[in-house]
């Protein structure tokens, strides 16, 4: 039986992409081939990773808008070396909000490259919510943030205006809800959250800010390279790349990220409704910075621990239990969730409080 997965990542993906990608591992649009040992450089190969990147554009609302869509490796964690790399300048500074784990491990990666300043930090509250009243440095090089904390559940609702490049961590929230995506200059996304199979980074960059800073940069870790090159630089994660183009296909077809949007919130409402409500549960994060991507609660009395548990085990649900750091429970609400495995969720909190 198909479980009602919960996993923060990787996590779950639309049944029809597992089944579409299966089947392209065996017979690849009928050519009596794989997917896997065709050349990337292939017609066939090409129009995969064009589309790809095309599609990003088109449900982001950035086509024509001077972006470039890339689908490169190393995950999001690159990125954290990445972006200062290239967008830094000898002698330059960067300013950073610290609002969670990847936040902290962006931070730690940017201070290898010159001057980074913590502008804000939720750290010693266990960053249980979004810090907010700060300014940001006019003289910075550009501007980092994480726009979804995937492990204590805390998601930006609104994004500082701001001269300098924007530069965003959106591993854990991209195509999940509309944003005024053109606000932001460098946006980054391991694939594995909400979009497709782990190995494959999506990096969405406007041109003009790559070239700027005089550093010479390794060609791998070259954005302007790797746009130069469509993305084919070198051999591209080939089914990662095809995985998450039959995700944001799916998306398309759903009705893009509006359409997602409203099932996303409608997700969040029924489960932080039922956190609320249930005198036996109490949610971890502050209540106007909560994720509709990952809810983090914890039971008031730990006693019911073990009963729970083997409750919503029985129930079919996979992958609930809270990262270390936070404790208690994670529910990892990505977009190819169902409403109905929510409802599957509450019905077990509803099902405890009867019983204890
Ligand atoms: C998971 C995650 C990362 C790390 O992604 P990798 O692809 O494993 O490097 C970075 N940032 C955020 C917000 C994440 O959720």
């Amino acid at each position: 039986m198909k479980k009602h997965n919960y996993s923060a990542g990787p996590c779950i993906l639309p049944q029809e992409v597992f089944e579409k990608s299966a089947q392209a591992i065996l017979n690849f649009n009928d050519s009596g081939l794989s997917l896997l040992e065709i050349s990337h450089r292939s017609k066939d190969f090409v129009a995969v990773m064009d589309e790809a990147r095309a599609i990003v554009l088109e449900l982001l609302g950035l086509e024509g808008k001077g972006y470039s869509a890339l689908f490169l490796a190393g995950g999001a964690s690159l990125e954290f070396i990445m972006a200062p790399y290239n967008l830094m300048k000898e002698g330059g500074k960067a300013a950073y909000l610290d609002t969670g784990t990847w936040a902290a491990a962006a931070i730690k990666e940017a201070k290898l490259f010159g001057e980074t300043v913590v502008i804000a930090s939720s750290k010693e509250e266990n960053y249980n919510h979004i810090p907010k009243g700060y300014t940001v440095p006019a003289d910075a090089d550009y501007f980092h943030c994480t726009s979804n904390n995937t492990i204590f559940g805390t998601q930006m609702k609104e994004f500082p205006s701001v001269d300098i490049p924007l530069v965003c961590d959106m591993s854990s929230d991209i195509f999940s809800r509309e944003l005024d995506f053109s606000k932001f200059d460098l946006i980054y996304a391991g694939a594995q959250k909400n979009m497709g199979p782990a190995g494959t980074t999506l990096i969405v960059v406007k041109e003009e800010i790559l070239g700027k800073n005089g550093r010479i940069i390794p060609s791998m870790l070259d954005y302007a390279k790797h746009i130069k090159a469509e993305s084919m630089y070198n051999t591209p994660p080939v089914f990662p790349v095809y995985a998450s183009l039959l995700t944001l296909q799916w998306l398309k077809n759903l009705g893009g990220i509006a359409a997602i949007e409203k099932i996303n919130n409608a997700k969040a409402a029924l489960l932080y409704g039922e956190i609320d409500r249930n005198p036996l549960f109490k949610g971890a994060a502050a209540v106007e910075d909560r994720s509709t991507m990952n809810a983090t609660f914890l039971l008031n009395d730990e006693a019911h621990a073990a009963t729970f548990d083997a409750m919503w085990k029985a129930a079919g649900i996979s992958g609930l239990p809270g990262h270390r750091s936070v404790g208690g429970y994670r529910a990892s609400m990505y977009n190819a969730l169902p409403l109905e495995s929510v409802q599957v969720l509450v019905d077990v909190m509803q099902a405890l409080e009867a019983k204890v």
